[in-house]
């Protein structure tokens, strides 16, 4: 009689089983030999041997905490799109989000008024930058476009977005991207009629947060990748009116950036030159794309070189007093600080162009309730990770052509 219950109980359950495959698509499927093929070393493990490697030295007591936050959730900011009809404002406030722009810490605007420190000298890789250009100069105002407005939940609070509607028009209430990415976009300080470069533009949340100013002249947008571009178009569609996207008011192209400056020299009055580098978070947690795989080792070998390259290129597409911002999403000192001197010292020997390193400070002080900025970066601002705000890490440095 057992038997029989024991037989009967176990061929329900392997019919139940047998249902449950039928009923799993083919293709969700685990099979278990995929478990012996998979790599012995994932791109996402390499990535983490390689930043515990290098940044331990490079960010010595900080870089456990900054590890644990680049391991966990990532936070988000909503974009706010201006375009779209919906009351996006009031309900993202009422869910207890702020707009981190607005929401300043005002003693640090006092700080902003106050003189810096005279210079010193510092030197990377064989290049000197003269801290000097850094700090020689007064602190410029900040000029904060009053229509960029980017919402955040709280410190601590790991509350997720929901995904933005389409209103009545079709168009989206909200972008959402990393907060800290607005940071280079509002660094940038685009004005009335400026011409505008945005050389490596793809997905396009910087270009979103661009045109949200609803200020610049005229807009360049172009990214190498053709299906990026095309993901790009798609964005600027859900977001802005046609009669924004216009031949008269913006172009977008699919060319490398490293040939800029062959195309159109001393032109633009703000570029900027948000770089493909090592996305670091990204390679922490997917395996697939992943820069760290063995098979893009030789383009990530080579990543330094093409970021030098685009920012050049960003360097000669400006006018004579014409600003660049260069940004990456990575920590590492090789593809932020480095590029950016030998940039600058490249500028100067082949190019003749003087640049002057634009001082950041006023807006990191600004922005220093809501972001962790790394400590002493010779040149640039960074915004590390960290498990409270747990946004970034962006780099970002803003230079000036004098020449
Ligand atoms: N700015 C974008 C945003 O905010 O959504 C993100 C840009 S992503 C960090 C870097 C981009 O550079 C990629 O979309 C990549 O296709 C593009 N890229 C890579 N090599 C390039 C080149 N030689 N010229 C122009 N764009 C390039």
């Amino acid at each position: 009689m057992m038997a029989l219950l024991v037989g009967t109980t176990l061929s329900y359950l392997l019919r139940k089983v047998k249902d449950l495959r039928c009923l799993t698509p083919k293709r969700h499927r685990v099979k278990e030999k995929w478990a012996a093929t998979r790599a012995k070393h994932p791109p996402t493990s390499l990535a983490l041997q390689h930043f515990d490697a290098t940044y331990s030295v490079q960010l010595g007591q900080l870089w456990p905490s900054v590890r644990t936050a680049l391991l966990s959730e990532r936070k988000y900011g909503a974009l706010l799109n201006h375009f779209s009809y919906d009351a996006n404002l009031e309900d993202l406030q009422a869910q207890g989000c702020r707009d981190f722009i607005t929401d300043t810490d005002t003693q640090a605007q006092l700080c902003s008024e106050q003189e810096p420190e005279v210079g010193f000298q510092e030197e990377s890789n064989g290049v000197s930058v003269r801290k000097s250009d850094v700090v020689d100069q007064q602190l410029s105002p900040l000029h904060l476009s009053p229509n960029i407005k980017c919402l955040v939940f709280p410190r601590g609070n790991i509350t997720r977005f929901k995904p933005a509607r389409p209103d009545m028009c079709g168009f989206l209430g909200y972008y959402l991207m990393d907060a800290a990415s607005v940071l280079p976009c509002l660094a940038l300080d685009v004005q009335e009629g400026h011409n505008v470069l945005d050389l490596c533009a793809a997905p396009g949340g910087k270009t979103l947060a661009l045109l949200q100013t609803q200020v610049i002249g005229f807009l360049c947008v172009n990214d190498a990748s053709v299906s990026r571009t095309m993901r790009l178009r798609k964005v600027l569609h859900s977001y802005v009116p046609k009669q924004l996207l216009t031949n008269e008011k913006l172009r977008i192209t699919s060319f490398d950036g490293t040939k800029w400056g062959e195309i159109e020299r001393n032109t633009f009055d703000r570029v900027l030159v948000d770089v493909p580098c090592t996305t670091d978070r990204h390679s922490l947690i997917e395996d697939d794309n992943n820069i760290f795989s063995k098979s893009r080792t030789g383009e990530r070998r080579r990543l330094p070189q093409l970021q030098l390259e685009l920012l050049l290129a960003g360097i000669t597409a400006a006018c004579p007093g014409g600003e660049i911002l260069y940004s990456t999403c990575t920590l590492s000192q090789n593809q932020n600080q480095s590029v950016v001197e030998q940039a600058i010292y490249l500028a100067r020997e082949n190019h003749g162009i003087q640049l002057q390193v634009v001082d950041l400070r006023p807006l990191t002080h600004m922005f220093r309730k809501t972001f962790h900025f790394a400590p002493d970066l010779h040149v640039g601002e960074m915004v590390i990770p960290h498990l409270a705000a747990n946004f970034g890490p962006i780099y970002m440095c803003k230079l000036r052509r004098l020449t």
